[in-house]
C-alpha cells in the first residue's frame, strides 16, 4: 500500500483500507474487522497532508493480572507528510521546530512514497493506553501465591501479616 506524490489529484484521494495485512498482529491481536481510511491531498510540490481514521477492537493482555481483554481502537490523525531531500542537518533542524507548539503531527519523508500500511501500525499504537489495564480497578495477582485476585481470593495477605514464615509452612503442608 504505497502512494506516490504524483498518484495524489489536487482534489485529493481517498483510501478504504479493508484488508489488515499492515496490522501489527504479532504485538497485538485484531478481534474482528479493522476500518481504516486514509485521505491524501497534495499541497505543493514536496507535501502532502493526511487525514485518516482508524476504528477496531484488538485483544491486550492486563499489565496487573496478565488476562486478556478487549480494547476498542477509535483513533482520527492528522499528519503533514514533508519530503525532506536537503540532508540529515537539515532534517534534524526541522524536526525540532516542528516539535514546538505544533498540533499536528508532522512526518518527514525520504522519497515521495507514502507507506500507508506503516502509518496505520503507528497509529495503532499511539491510540493504545499506556498503561494497559482490563479495568481501572483490576487486584491483579498476588506476589506472593500468583492467584488472580479479581477471581479469587488468596488468604496470603493475612498469613504474611501473622508470620513471614507462614508461606513456607503452607508450602511444606
Ligand atoms: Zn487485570
Ligand atoms: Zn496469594
Amino acid at each position: 500500500m504505497q502512494v506516490r506524490f504524483d498518484e495524489i489529484p489536487a482534489e485529493g484521494r481517498e483510501f478504504e483500507i479493508k484488508d489488515t495485512s499492515w496490522f501489527p498482529a504479532e504485538e497485538i491481536q485484531p478481534i474482528g474487522p479493522v476500518q481504516a481510511r486514509i485521505f491524501l491531498e497534495r499541497r505543493g510540490e514536496d507535501r502532502v497532508f493526511l487525514q485518516g481514521a482508524l476504528v477496531g477492537q484488538v485483544r491486550l493482555i492486563c499489565d496487573r493480572c496478565l488476562e486478556e481483554f478487549d480494547c476498542r481502537l477509535d483513533q482520527e490523525f492528522r499528519i503533514d507528510l514533508e519530503l525532506a531531500d536537503q540532508g540529515a542537518a537539515l532534517l534534524d533542524a526541522e524536526a525540532e521546530h516542528a516539535c514546538q507548539g505544533s498540533e499536528m503531527d508532522v512526518m518527514f519523508l525520504t522519497e515521495p512514497l507514502i507507506g500507508l500500511g506503516g502509518i496505520l501500525a503507528q497509529q495503532v499504537f499511539l491510540s493504545l493506553p499506556a498503561k494497559r489495564l482490563c479495568s481501572e480497578d483490576c487486584q491483579g495477582l498476588c506476589p506472593h501465591c500468583g492467584a488472580n485476585r479479581n477471581i479469587v481470593r488468596c488468604d496470603c495477605h493475612e498469613a504474611a501479616k501473622n508470620s513471614p514464615f507462614a508461606i513456607l509452612k503452607k508450602l511444606q503442608h
